[in-house]
């Protein structure tokens, strides 16, 4: 172990947030960070733009990505949500009752209902606002930049597959939710807040 994987591990003890069926009530500190991604079957591999997979026509995933605490546990945790997610959050933002500048301040609850492919998220905001403690927004500022996450990610991500023997592509199916992320059918666009 080096003094490199020390820091990377102590800043990203967090783990991900996985969606329970039913309510998830987390309060989200960080503005969104684009995951892009192609899916070979259950293996991502990281898209950064007009690659090789692209130009195969194979379909990208955007994931948007955020530091969020979850509610329930009152850990930090990574969210990756797709694009139903993503676009409740910005229609909060443009609304006038809940509009916030870069992070709001309240609580959300995401409901998932149904599954598989018939997954379904809703979004709902918290009727009143609420001021994070001084020990959360201690841990906010020592929050590794998402940025960061997501490269380290991706990096894992593309090691992993070069290691993985090569897949055939007619067999690969076309959705799958296998990482506790959302995952939508259409395409999004990296949501602008
Ligand atoms: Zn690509």
């Amino acid at each position: 172990m080096t003094w490199q994987d020390v820091i990377k591990t102590e800043n990203n003890n967090s783990g991900f947030l996985t969606f329970k069926e039913g309510d998830n009530k987390v309060r989200i500190v960080s503005e969104p960070e684009p995951r892009m991604q192609h899916w070979l079957g259950k293996r991502p591999i990281p898209c950064v733009g007009k690659c090789k997979l692209c130009a195969d026509n194979l379909k990208v995933r955007t994931s948007h990505m955020f530091h969020v605490i979850d509610r329930e546990t009152g850990e930090f945790k990574i969210m990756g949500t797709g694009v139903t997610v993503a676009n409740a959050m910005r229609e909060l933002k443009e609304s006038d009752d809940y509009s916030f500048d870069s992070i709001p301040d309240y609580d959300i609850t995401i409901k998932r209902t149904g599954l598989g492919l018939d997954t379904e998220y809703t979004v709902l905001a918290a009727r009143n606002n609420s001021e994070l403690t001084e020990e959360e927004k201690t841990k906010v500022a020592d929050l590794k930049p998402m940025k960061d996450i997501i490269k380290s990610l991706n990096e894992a991500d593309l090691e992993r597959a070069e290691k993985e023997p090569p897949i055939d592509r007619s067999q690969v199916a076309t959705d799958m939710n296998e990482s506790g992320f959302e995952t939508d059918s259409e395409s999004a666009d990296n949501v602008p807040f």
